[in-house]
């Protein structure tokens, strides 16, 4: 809730500061500028401010601290929680930030705070070169990098905070910062996996990874095979090559090309590829696959660009979306029947359960050599409803909670951050487990009155 005020003065030195547009409610453009991905989260904020550069940032948050309203920081606005907006508060909108410089021989770049992935992989992919991120090309690099950061090249080369080399962040007091390695390390370490909680980032320095054309696709099965599939999959994953990636997910098969017509509407389970190995091996790691028989096959050699945003038009903005989530350690033979009885009966064309790998690269770091603590982990498990009809809302939330309650017991207890909805305090912390402190103390020391709460918050 919000307890201060914007005075006509305060509003009119903001305006004087700004060089990107500052929406209010009732003016031209307001609305646009107040939605997030999101279409069940609908939220009035009293001010929407986009920001080209640091200085509107700085001036942003400033006014945030000074009127105490609520103050809520967007990137790519994709929060399924809809972190990205608040009720009557400050919504400080990083999108215009969206520059990126490559730098080929160092193997980096440096992406302003409210990047896409999409522009990321397309200034990186004219040398040959990719920053491991996730799965959805309109994503925000903001929240998605803060979190943690799950895709393709996981196994591989990481998260993405494990490629994180440096950030530029607008503190609570106004002050512009580095963190490295040498330079605020506690906020560095804090930022890699705490999401929003220690400040604005305005630019990343990521390492970059020299990932060209990779094979992928998704090969799929009816879903009366799940149970076998998945006992399959939950054995191979593990021990395959870190460059063999693979999602488990359920599906309803979209009634679009490329799909064949006789899958339309059918209900599958399947993998979703990424081989990012030799090109000729390829067939080799995917042989054990391709020997369950898949009723679709469509893996094949592709720009990685090309399988990042592969799916992006299936999953546009403005879908009512419910998501719930969990870190998996292993997947016992009961847990196996109750996701092939629950992965029946998805709800919608767009719902899913994905488990994302975690494993390989993203094992080397310790518990607590970052925020991101699930180095144990061996998939980030989400189950999201989504559906276009706000009609469907309660049916969506319904179906996400059975399926989620009933394999709660088999997860290692908390969630990805990322993919959580606003679930109360215990389950942050169980997102966090032991660092949970520790960035308590960082939170005491960048942001003490909690100017950065709109976020999964650490209290
Ligand atoms: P926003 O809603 O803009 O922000 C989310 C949170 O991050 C907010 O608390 C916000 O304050 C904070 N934040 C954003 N930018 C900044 C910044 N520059 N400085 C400080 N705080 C900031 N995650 C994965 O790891 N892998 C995936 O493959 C993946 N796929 C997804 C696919 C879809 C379709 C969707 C909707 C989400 C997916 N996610 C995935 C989850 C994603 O990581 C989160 O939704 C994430 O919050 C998105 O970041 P954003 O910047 O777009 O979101």
């Amino acid at each position: 809730t919000t307890a201060g005020a914007l005075t006509p003065e305060a509003l009119e030195r903001l305006r004087s500061r700004m060089r990107g547009p500052v929406f209010l409610p009732g003016e031209p453009g307001y609305d646009a500028a107040r939605a997030v991905y999101n279409a069940m989260i609908d939220k009035h904020p009293a001010l929407v401010l986009q920001c080209k550069d640091v200085a509107d940032v700085v001036a942003g948050v400033t006014t945030a601290r000074e009127t105490g309203l609520d103050l809520a920081v967007r990137g790519g606005g994709h929060s399924g929680a809809g972190l990205g907006t608040c009720e009557g508060g400050i919504v400080l909108d990083l999108s215009p930030m969206n520059g990126i410089r490559v730098d080929p021989a160092g193997a980096r770049a440096v992406v302003e705070g409210g990047a896409r992935w999409g522009e990321v992989d397309h200034a990186t992919h004219a040398f040959g070169l990719a920053c491991p991120s996730g799965i959805v090309s309109t994503t925000g690099v903001g929240g998605l990098a803060l979190g943690g950061g799950i895709g393709y090249l996981t196994r591989r080369h990481g998260l993405t905070v494990d490629n994180l080399l440096a950030a530029d962040v607008v503190l609570a007091d106004g002050r512009l910062v580095t963190a490295d390695a040498e330079h605020h390390p506690d906020l560095f370490w804090a930022l890699r996996g705490g999401g929003g909680n220690f400040g604005v980032v305005t630019a990343f320095t990521f390492r970059l990874h020299p990932v060209d054309t990779v094979v992928g696709g998704p090969m799929l099965w009816p879903v009366e095979r799940a149970a076998e599939l998945l006992r399959w999959y939950r054995d191979f994953l593990p021990t395959a090559p870190e460059d063999l990636n693979g999602f488990f997910a359920f599906h309803i098969v979209p009634p679009v090309p490329p799909f064949p017509e006789e899958l339309h509407r059918q209900r599958v389970c399947g993998v979703v590829w990424c081989w990012t190995g030799p090109a000729e091996e390829a067939d080799a790691a995917l042989a054990p696959a391709r020997a369950l028989g898949p009723a679709l096959d469509g893996v094949q050699p592709m720009p990685f660009p090309a399988l990042q945003t592969a799916f992006d038009a299936l999953l546009p903005p403005g879908d009512q979306w419910y998501w719930r989530a969990d870190f998996i350690g292993e997947i016992p033979d009961e847990a196996v029947e109750l996701h092939a009885r629950h992965g029946a009966t998805l709800p919608t064309v767009q719902s899913t359960m994905h488990l994302y790998p975690v494993d390989g690269a993203a094992h080397r770091p310790g518990r607590t050599d970052t925020a991101f603590s699930y180095r144990d982990a061996t998939w980030a498990m989400v189950i999201a409803a989504v559906d276009h009809d706000p009609a469907r809302a309660e049916e969506l939330r319904d179906w996400s909670g059975r399926y989620w309650q009933a394999i709660h017991p088999h997860s290692l207890g908390g969630a990805y951050v990322n993919m959580m909805m606003v679930e109360g305090q215990d389950r942050v912390r169980a997102g966090y487990r032991e660092n949970y402190d520790r960035l308590l103390e960082v939170k005491r020391r960048y942001d003490p009155g909690n100017l950065f709460h709109v976020n999964q918050n650490i209290r």
